[in-house]
């Protein structure tokens, strides 16, 4: 199972490093809308599906504000850990998706998600989310083309984190490869309010 992954701290702690280094990257621009120059306004947001004992700053959600008056913009970077609002880790929704897809164990929904400590009907959200909505994305359209034939938008992320894992040595390196790739699908955006 690709999903046993989740329980390495280092993923965590790798995934973290890129974020901040892309949020990094993003505040030393301008912002997009005024070209006023952007400070960090960053928050926690509580994700699920990490290992017990994970260092609270990885849960930091990089955040950039825009400091010209009459624009104070928030804008989201893009980021390897989170997929828009979504309540899990990204790299939990890629790997137990995947897992399914690749009928692992053959196991069912229920049964998978019941492994996973997650509810059905969250598991089958997601899967509807990568069969209908994310292969028609403007994201996975800007990156389609970058990577080879092999991968089939008929069975995403599945068929994409296979084919990383033919590349890298381990686990850990094909998703976060595999993330990285996805990030590069999104512009900063404006921040969402919750609701
Ligand atoms: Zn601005």
């Amino acid at each position: 199972m690709v999903s046993k992954v989740l329980k390495n701290e280092s993923l965590f702690l790798d995934l973290y490093k890129i974020d901040l280094a892309t949020a990094e990257e993003y505040r030393q621009k301008r912002c997009p809308y005024c070209q006023g120059p952007l400070h960090y306004a960053n928050y926690f947001r509580k994700p699920r599906g990490e290992p017990d004992g994970v260092p609270e700053e990885y849960f930091l959600q990089f955040s950039l504000c825009c400091g010209k008056e009459g624009c104070r913009r928030r804008l989201i970077p893009p980021s390897c850990r989170f997929l828009g609002r979504k309540v899990y880790w990204y790299a939990a929704i890629l790997t137990i998706v995947s897992d399914w897809q690749n009928k692992i164990q053959n196991m069912t929904i229920s049964e998978l998600a019941r492994k996973m400590g997650i509810s059905s009907n969250t598991l089958k959200r997601w899967i509807h989310f990568f069969e209908n909505t994310f292969p028609v994305s403007v994201q996975w359209k800007k990156i389609r083309g970058r990577v080879s034939a092999i991968v089939k938008n008929a069975h995403l992320p599945g068929s994409l984190i296979n084919f990383y894992l033919q590349q890298q040595s381990n686990i850990e390196k094909a998703l976060i490869s595999c993330l990285k790739f996805l990030s590069q699908g999104s512009e900063i955006s404006q921040k969402i309010r919750d609701g």
